[in-house]
């Protein structure tokens, strides 16, 4: 035994050598300047990038040489706002009296591998069941492929709330659930309720300040916590270093959730002047999910496609997100990508690019909002966000050139996430 530890102390820093990377970078985007360099080499050790040198630097002893002089690399994007364990569809409703957690389990493998493929290396999971944290936690032990999950767990509601999960379901199975399900009534509750997503293991917390689309509830957009209730779960999430994200479409409820101190607003349809001011004031973050409301926007138009109720709601407030995005960009709001994918089909989370350079973001900002920024709201800037010494090895790569064409962001050819090839 004694011998077998020697030995492997001697082989490791020769291991560690033997995994160096080299990738030869024809287009490199650096997102902390906002530049395009062109013929540059990253090197990857582990899983940490070492160094990012001008040229293409030559490899010594056993140095992997990765290929990349014919395509634009860029960090690993972050979604800032996706649902691992769903994806839409016109059973999708029924699915919550037949899928058992183990169903939601096997679904959410292949859309976190897909998610990866499509070069999103970092999410925020922003509500499931709690098979989310599962899955986070099978990713990080490499067990099944995946992007890195920063996640909610449950999304807290009120009573009746867009994501109280018995919404819409007959008297006597509705009960009455509380804090442990995700639904709290009360600061008190409110605090509680944060609590159990600790004890669950949540690395974010998500209230639904608002009524939603895909709830079957009659408003998408009235205010469903009182000041004083988010004031509590904001104040007990930072005792556990946990952001909140607030789901809004109504602007009072939006009112409400950033005077409280939420750190991002989620969809923000029906934001107004006062509340981009507020936000601007406050430094809160606004994650569009735009390709969401244009999605459920067409679903609606199939006969059958959502309940009755959901069917108005989608009509009214899935085409709307694009333009408010465009004013809160002018506005001067700060910008977090992030899709609601689950809502739409996972893989194409690439689509919100190109949503959000239509309304006007030059490329280069969709970009970052992709990476620096989605870094910063989630509180991870020093390991992830850019190609930088020092930080995870999450690297990806187009064929093309995405500031000169926006829909090369949907042809993803290389993906490296903490210093694994994927792709
Ligand atoms: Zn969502």
């Amino acid at each position: 035994m004694r011998k077998l530890l020697l030995g492997l102390l001697i082989c490791s820093p020769v291991l560690l050598i033997a995994q160096r990377t080299i990738l030869h970078c024809g287009k490199l985007i650096d997102v902390t300047k906002g530049q395009v360099l062109a013929e540059y080499t990253i090197i990857v050790d582990g899983n940490t990038i070492t160094d990012v040198q001008a040229g293409y630097t030559k490899p010594a002893g056993t140095d992997k040489v990765v290929d990349l002089r014919n395509k634009t690399v860029l960090p690993g994007l972050i979604d800032c706002h996706v649902h691992l364990e769903h994806e839409t569809s016109p059973t999708r409703y029924l699915e919550e009296f037949t899928n058992n957690p183990a169903d939601y389990a096997f679904l959410s493998v292949g859309f976190a591998e897909k998610t990866l493929m499509a070069g999103f290396t970092t999410v925020r999971d922003l509500g499931g069941t709690g098979v989310n944290i599962s899955l986070r936690n099978a990713i990080n032990k490499r067990l099944v492929k995946g992007p890195r999950i920063y996640t909610a767990g449950k999304a807290i509601a009120t009573t009746g709330g867009h994501a109280d999960p018995t919404n819409g379901y007959r008297k006597d199975l509705m009960d009455d659930p509380g804090p442990a399900a995700g639904v709290a009534n009360g600061p008190d509750e409110c605090r509680k309720a944060v609590r159990q997503r600790y004890k669950e293991g949540s690395d974010v917390i998500k209230i639904t300040a608002s009524g939603g689309v895909l709830s079957v509830a009659k408003s998408g957009e009235n205010p469903q916590f009182t000041e004083d209730e988010i004031k509590a779960i904001v104040e007990t999430a930072r005792d556990y270093g946990y952001k909140v994200a607030a789901h809004c479409h109504g602007a009072e409820a939006m009112k409400r959730a950033v005077r409280a101190g939420v750190n991002s607003i989620e969809h923000g349809t029906l934001m107004d002047e006062e509340v981009m001011q507020l936000m601007k004031e406050h430094g809160t973050y606004f994650v569009p999910t735009i390709t969401a409301g244009k999605s459920v926007a067409d679903s609606a138009k199939k006969p059958g496609y959502y309940p009755a109720l959901v069917t108005p709601k989608a009509l009214a407030i899935g085409p709307k997100i694009q333009n408010t995005f465009a004013k809160a960009y002018k506005a001067g709001v700060k910008i977090a990508f992030g899709t609601d994918a689950g809502v739409y089909a996972h893989g194409k989370n690439w689509m919100e690019f190109v949503y959000m350079t239509e309304a006007g973001m030059p490329v280069m900002e969709a970009i970052q909002s992709a990476t620096v920024s989605a870094a910063d709201l989630i509180g991870v800037s020093d390991k992830i966000g850019s190609i930088e010494k020092g930080k995870y090895a999450d690297i990806i790569a187009v064929d093309g050139d995405p500031i000169k064409d926006i829909q090369t962001m949907g042809k993803v050819a290389f993906v490296m996430k903490d210093g694994i090839v994927y792709k």
